[in-house]
């Protein structure tokens, strides 16, 4: 399964995290929904692998616990979403396929 590029018309924004939006569902810890709108992390994927992190050149992602997930217990999450310059690397390199880019796309 990958991230669905089409959350946000197809789920609820239901929080903000970080300066950026969560799209639901949200039942914490066990499912905590995707993060972020330009770059969008499905968090219910991600399994912390980390390839995200390394290879972003303008430092997008950041780490945050989530423990009791049952994936992983962090989550790259996307704090400087507004940074994201669209090379497209995090989506190439995400071996679970749980981020999406999209400059265009609006919270
Ligand atoms: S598309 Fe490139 S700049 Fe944007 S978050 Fe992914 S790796 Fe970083």
């Amino acid at each position: 399964m990958a991230i669905d590029p089409q959350f946000h018309e197809n789920r609820e924004n239901v929080d903000e995290h970080e300066g950026h939006t969560v799209w639901g569902p949200v039942d914490e810890p066990e499912q905590l929904g995707i993060h972020g709108t330009h770059v969008a992390v499905d968090f219910d994927l991600c399994i912390a692998d980390g390839a995200c992190l390394e290879d972003c050149p303008v430092d997008v992602f950041e780490w945050v616990e989530t423990p009791g997930h049952p994936e992983s217990e962090e989550k790259a999450d996307p704090v400087n979403e507004a940074q994201c310059i669209d090379c497209m690397l995090c989506v190439d390199v995400c071996p679970v396929d749980a981020i999406d880019v999209d400059a265009g796309r609006t919270a």
